[in-house]
């Protein structure tokens, strides 16, 4: 039997209880699952480092647990041994290990010191999971060669890539296990899969098409491969269901008729008001479609009673273009909305295609979603949705009556934009209680609402011209803005601020 496998991505905030994860589990055996991938990052609570355990993160005892409730599942540890280790890098304690100063991911593969935690993390893994699979990562190191010290190491990027990797892969054989990478890296530095014992998986993530260029590549030196495809979340408002769906089936059919291991589902981000609940029928869906490629139903018929809604909030907003659209990029609405302390960059960016007749098409299409669904998970995605595009819409008021000499007017219509963010911030709790959600969004919509009030004052401070010169509305509602600078200095010094 292939292997039919999901992977659910905890280090993306992820703050599941016991529960949770039991939950998970029962799930995937239900939707026919032989395993559970849990990706960890940072989000495992390691010996090695007890200044990187956040809250809610995993224990070796939740994981003890869940593999003695579940014993015929498989629960895979995800971990990742060089490059997205920015969770550990931006923690004190583990900052020194960083390839690249202020903005790394990856860690120095020539410092000691990193080598010996990475080492210790594969350790601790291997004792909590029972797995005979171990994932190790690898993937997105794009960093390798960066520090002094790497730049200077013969042989280059390749050499330093295998070097790491293949201690670490023969650290997995030893311990009696199978040790599993991605495959990105390793196409991008062919040579280096000959450091790597020949018991190793590759992991060949494909989430644009098949593998049918890749894996015979990854092949070469005679290592199994792993197909895997995704549900396009990280590059949604919610999801692409309908290329995610083309996805499964373009990867399953290559790992049938290519004859490899089996196909690993990946499920990216669920932060920035993803909520797991909502995509997990999509992974019942894809779990059919792994066995039969060309005759399963599709991904919008597994969801039921909530097919209308999953199709409005997938191809009907796609239908719309723009940031909606299908492009592969991180969702550049919900980043502009909650990552940067700043949800006017939503309006600064996205205000043509959300304000006037579109915006209302698309509040619209709010409006028909949450007609179709009394699910809480599936109503939270919508309203946040529609949040962003009634921020947008405010800020763009306000923006007219700013400019045109009316500051009074400018802050009442920006004056609901803070019960808009409360209510958001209900969600994100109700997120995190009922899927083990992330912290941080409840946080973000903590700080977007102090930086709207914030802005109001300035506003009242400074929208009748009191400096002397009135700040443009990009200016006055950023976080760096500081009065009489009029030059905007913060921005010019862009060296100055990392
Ligand atoms: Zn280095």
């Amino acid at each position: 039997m292939p292997l039919r496998m999901w992977m659910l991505d905890l280090a993306r905030e992820q703050a599941p209880t016991l529960d949770h994860l039991y939950h998970y589990a029962a799930f995937s055996l239900d939707a026919g699952y032989d395993t559970l991938g849990l990706y960890l990052e940072h989000r495992f609570a390691y010996a090695a480092a007890p200044w990187a355990q956040g809250n809610g993160c995993v224990t070796p005892g939740m994981v003890r647990r869940l593999q003695s409730e579940f014993p015929s599942l498989r629960i895979v540890p995800f971990i990742n041994l060089l490059g997205h280790m920015e969770g550990f890098l931006n923690s004190e304690g583990g900052s020194t290990m960083r390839e690249t100063p202020f903005r790394g991911m990856q860690a120095c593969p020539s410092s000691p010191r990193a080598v010996e935690f990475c080492r210790r993390l594969l350790v601790e893994t291997m004792d909590a999971f029972a797995s005979d699979l171990v994932h190790i990562g690898g993937d997105e190191t794009w960093e390798l060669g960066a520090c002094p010290v790497c730049s200077e190491r013969s042989g280059g990027r390749s050499s330093i890539y295998g070097y790491h990797f293949g201690p670490l892969a023969r650290a997995v054989v030893d311990a009696g296990k199978t040790p599993a990478v991605w495959g990105d890296m390793f196409l991008e530095h062919p040579d280096a899969l000959q450091q790597l014992p020949s018991e190793t998986v590759v992991f060949d993530w494909q989430y644009f098409g098949g593998l049918r260029d890749s894996a015979p590549r990854l092949m070469q030196h005679g290592h199994k491969i792993v197909g895997c495809p995704t549900l396009h979340v990280y590059d949604a408002a919610w999801m692409h269901v309908t290329e995610s769906e083309a996805n499964v089936r373009e990867v399953s059919r290559d790992v049938a008729e290519l004859g490899l291991e089996g196909v690993c589902l990946t499920t990216w981000e669920s932060a920035l008001f993803g909520a797991y609940d909502t995509v997990l029928p999509a992974v019942r869906g894809a779990r059919a479609i792994m066995d039969d490629p060309s005759g399963a139903p599709g991904l919008l018929a597994s969801y039921g009673a909530e097919e209308g809604w999953a199709d409005l909030m997938s191809n009907g907003l796609a239908g719309f273009g723009g940031d909606f659209g299908f492009d592969g990029h991180r969702s550049r609405l919900k980043c502009r909305l909650l990552l940067y302390g700043n949800p006017f960059l939503a309006w600064k960016h996205h205000r043509a295609e959300l304000t006037g007749a579109a915006g209302t098409k698309v509040l619209d299409l709010c409006a028909a979603a949450l007609a179709e669904t009394k699910d809480e998970g599936c109503r939270g995605v919508t309203v946040f949705v529609r949040t962003a595009v009634e921020f947008v819409q405010m800020a763009e008021i306000a923006y007219g009556h700013y400019a045109a000499g009316s500051p009074e007017l400018a802050i009442k219509a920006l004056s609901p934009a803070r019960q808009a963010f409360d209510g958001l911030e209900t969600v994100a709790k109700r997120t995190h209680e009922r899927t083990g959600g992330s912290l941080a969004d409840i946080e973000r919509c903590r700080v977007a609402k102090e930086h709207v009030e914030r802005v109001i004052r300035r506003i009242s401070h400074y929208g009748r011209g009191e400096l002397g010169y009135l700040p443009a509305f990009d200016v006055i509602t950023h976080p760096r803005f500081v009065p009489h600078d009029q030059a905007c200095w913060w921005g010019v010094n862009k060296w100055g601020d990392e």
